[in-house]
């Protein structure tokens, strides 16, 4: 197999000749089709996650087929096409875990991170961790659902029902979100880069009722509010945007410091929450009724030996929704 590797944080991915594996047990080996890029990936190539594993093949959205099986896995078949997400396993054994909240499990795997990912043309999972994708949709198109669709699913529940929502960072998550948002006959303030005119077009495009940059007060208070940029400064500016009793939810694994702010901001019961990973029944529940939403992702394909394009492009916002790796 084939991979890009990243041997050390703050290098550059290297295109790698390894070994073929083969799946222990429990475990899948699936031929991948496509990865997603993350913003994740790129704090796992800048070592800015804790106990980072190295060298480490990054990549967490993966589509792909099942072409060897380990002892002991049973209900998949071979040539089934699967999709391997973020949460790559969990202990099942811990207070979380028994508890329901798997998504904050005391010992578990993360693909791309602690575990190897889909950076490659092949990858091992733990096959209890791998969702069924059926064979609708296009491989590269189903990619950003894995983690942008699924995180970005665990934070528009966590964001409760409120019909006015504010989505901070307009990108591979946003942009599924607000379709996911609009389906649900809500109404979404799309707020980007001040000066982003272009990306503001996007959102509009996806049907938000408003954009502008992050530096604006909406034109109504939201009841809601999900940030996906990890930029610390924009928790003040979204608890400023919510109404009395409204929520905060930071999306990202990684944020740069929030800055002090007056308590009147907190005040009148306004709610601020992190979302982690995600457990396996959101992944069931998001991927069930992405279909009937019509998710329509925006995506820029690039070959996987041009990984460390992809990253700069997301890096530097050079394109809109969503870059996928195809081997
Ligand atoms: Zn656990
Ligand atoms: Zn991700």
């Amino acid at each position: 197999m084939k991979a890009m590797v990243l041997n050390r944080p703050n290098t550059p991915l290297e295109w790698t000749d390894l070994p073929d594996r083969q799946p222990g047990p429990g475990e899948i080996r699936v031929k991948v089709l496509a990865c997603g890029v993350c913003r994740t990936d790129l704090h796992v190539l800048d070592g800015e996650l804790p106990n980072p594993r190295s060298p480490i093949i990054p990549g967490h959205e993966i589509v792909g087929r099942i072409d060897a099986v380990g002892p002991g896995v049973a209900g998949v078949a071979l040539g089934e096409r699967v999709g391997i997400p973020w949460l790559g396993h969990t202990c099942g054994v811990c207070p979380y875990c028994r508890g329901r909240r798997e998504n904050l499990c005391d010992a578990p795997l993360f693909t791309g991170y602690t575990r190897d990912g889909g950076f490659a043309t092949a990858t091992i999972a733990d096959a209890r961790f791998a969702f069924p994708l059926g064979e609708i949709g296009d491989d590269v198109a189903l990619a950003p659902l894995l983690c942008a669709g699924l995180i970005g699913w665990r934070a528009l529940t966590l964001a409760g029902a409120g019909a006015r929502l504010g989505l901070y960072g307009f990108g591979a998550a946003a942009h599924i979100l607000a379709q996911v948002a609009r389906w649900q006959g809500r109404e979404v303030f799309a707020f980007t880069r001040p000066g982003d005119a272009s990306t503001q077009a996007f959102a509009l495009g996806l049907g938000a009722t408003w954009a502008g940059g992050s530096d604006e007060p909406p034109p109504v208070p939201l009841d809601a509010a999900i940030i996906f940029a990890t930029v610390g400064d924009l928790v003040p500016l979204a608890l400023r945007a919510v109404r009395k009793g409204g929520r905060v939810v930071c999306a990202g694994i990684h944020m740069s410091d929030i800055p002090a702010f007056p308590y009147a901001a907190l005040w009148e019961e306004r709610q601020l929450v992190s979302v982690a990973n995600l457990t396996r029944q959101d992944g069931l529940d998001f991927l069930k009724l992405a279909p009937r939403i019509g998710i329509v992702t925006k995506t820029t394909v690039y070959p996987l030996e041009q990984a460390n394009q992809a990253l700069a492009d997301l890096r530097a916002g050079r394109f809109e929704g969503a870059a996928v790796l195809r081997p």
